[in-house]
């Protein structure tokens, strides 16, 4: 006979604690199937989807996922549960689970991306055509698209607002959930480890696929720490422009996979400094964004923006990624992505400027090469962040507005401490004495570009 499960998978929630989906998945066999031996199985599929499109081997990323599944698969085990981990098309290996149990129900915590939405959708499909069901639930932001709307309707296209109304309905939120419901207070944590009886006990256990056979191998390791101090959360507002300090957090890649909890982070994070709340609503934002306007993903939020004339020069182009414009701080950043997989806030946004305004490149190369390389790549945020730079965003600076490099310097790199980490020939006869393009020159060229462009496409 076949054992009766509901499945709970995990995808950008690699942890146990404090998860939306698990928890309703462990209280549904509590409420509905007391009497059955129904139970949760947790699995997760490293989907070949999207690990056969990657151009590295040695992809941190990819390693940062499997050494996570496995702590997550021996924190099971130490239940007496265990998390199945298959390599393969999601859809292919659910026909097979399927086959295998007798599956009443699939539970997920919601992805945005285009390329999830349709996954999800086929994967409900073939569960409701068995008969069972599919349930998704918020984990990964705060509030979703629908619960931070304009007075009038309608999702803010500008953070700041966004902002105030996210905050007033947190506060609104924190007060009037009745008692009796799972969280009490909004940002309370699930407490899945109170339910540890609801998980499938077995002991045959299955390894996890190893990086060697999916064709991976290990990379660099330069993965940040999952916590961070007090005192850098307090100091937040005076140190987060600074690259050569370690004035931010980097918690960006725990919480593109989940192996951190937003919820908690918010939770502390109010109570420390109003700026660190800011920008993680910062992701909110960028994922209502997404979730209102997918037309983002490949094109320019502000359609007048579609036919700028990009110059596209792919000579510069190389030299921009491989961190030698000639410009120091643009090619310490690269140099600190191609190198580390992680980027300074401050810098990307130099970054992208200079490509998008004084190159004059299409944002979405950029955009590329960053999804490529960064630890922490997310669709919304990278797109925010470029479209932003590009100024064809929402909340995006005005095309004219153009970040001068040497002041941006002079600002957050004074002693060019942080130029000198990445690029070590600077200032010896190896660095290039003239930038690919100087400021003025360049500002003047994109002003001219964007205007003629946004002239013609508004008559
Ligand atoms: C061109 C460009 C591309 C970007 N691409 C990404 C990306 O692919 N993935 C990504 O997570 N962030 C991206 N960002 C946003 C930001 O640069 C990173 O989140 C931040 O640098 C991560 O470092 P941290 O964890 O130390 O951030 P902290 O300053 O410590 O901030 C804490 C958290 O808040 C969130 N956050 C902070 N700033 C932003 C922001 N501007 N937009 C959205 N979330 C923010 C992140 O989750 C971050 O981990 C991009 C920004 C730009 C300008």
């Amino acid at each position: 006979m076949k054992q009766t499960v509901t499945i709970f998978w995990h995808r950008r929630d690699l942890r146990f604690d404090d998860n939306a989906g698990l928890y309703r998945a462990q209280k549904s066999v509590e409420s509905n199937d007391s009497d059955t031996d129904n139970a949760v199985l947790p699995i997760f599929i490293f989907d070949r989807e999207i690990l056969d499109k990657l151009p590295e081997k040695a992809d941190a990323r990819v390693m940062f996922i499997r050494d996570n599944v496995q702590k997550l698969a021996d924190h099971y085990r130490e239940m007496g549960s265990d998390l199945r981990a298959f390599y393969g098309h999601p859809l292919d290996i659910w026909k097979a689970l399927l086959d295998e149990y007798d599956v009443k129900a699939i539970y997920v915590n919601r992805d945005y991306e285009p390329y999830a939405i349709a996954r999800d959708k086929a994967v409900a499909d073939l569960i409701e055509a068995r008969g069972g069901s599919f349930h998704h639930f918020k984990d990964q932001i705060v509030f979703e698209s629908d619960e931070v709307q304009k007075k009038a309707g309608g999702p803010y296209t500008v953070f700041t607002p966004f902002f105030r109304t996210w905050k007033k309905n947190l506060a609104e939120r924190m007060s009037t959930l009745p008692n009796g419901e799972p969280v009490s207070y909004y940002l309370k944590p699930y407490p899945n480890g109170e339910y540890t009886d609801r998980l499938l006990q077995t002991k045959d256990h299955q390894p996890v696929p190893t990086l060697d056979e999916m064709g991976f191998e290990r990379a660099d390791d330069f993965i940040p720490p999952d916590h961070v101090t007090t005192g850098l959360i307090k100091n937040y507002d005076k140190t987060r422009n600074y690259p050569n300090m370690e004035g931010t957090t980097r918690l960006s890649v725990h919480l593109r996979h989940g192996t951190i909890s937003i919820r908690e982070k918010v939770r502390k994070a109010l109570a420390l400094n109003d700026t660190f709340v800011k920008e993680l609503v910062f992701r909110d934002f960028y994922s209502n964004i997404l979730q209102s306007f997918p037309h983002v993903v490949d094109a320019p939020f502000r359609p007048e923006y579609a036919d700028i004339p990009w110059r596209n020069d792919e000579a510069e182009f190389k030299l921009w990624c491989a961190g030698k414009t000639g410009v120091p701080i643009v090619d310490a950043g690269m140099r600190q992505l191609n190198e580390s997989g992680w980027m300074h806030n401050r810098v990307r946004m130099i970054v992208a400027s200079y490509l998008t305004k004084h190159l004059l490149i299409d944002w979405r190369w950029g955009e590329g090469y960053f999804a490529d390389k960064l630890l922490d790549y997310e669709l919304a945020s990278n797109n925010g962040g470029w479209q932003w730079a590009a100024g064809c965003g929402t909340d995006a600076q005005p095309y004219f507005r153009i970040f001068n490099y040497d002041s941006q310097q002079k600002k957050f790199d004074a002693k060019y401490e942080y130029v000198k980490e990445w690029v070590p020939e600077y200032g010896t006869p190896d660095y290039p004495a003239e930038p690919l393009i100087e400021h003025k020159v360049g500002r003047e060229r994109a002003l001219d570009v964007y205007k003629t462009a946004l002239t013609a496409a508004r008559e």
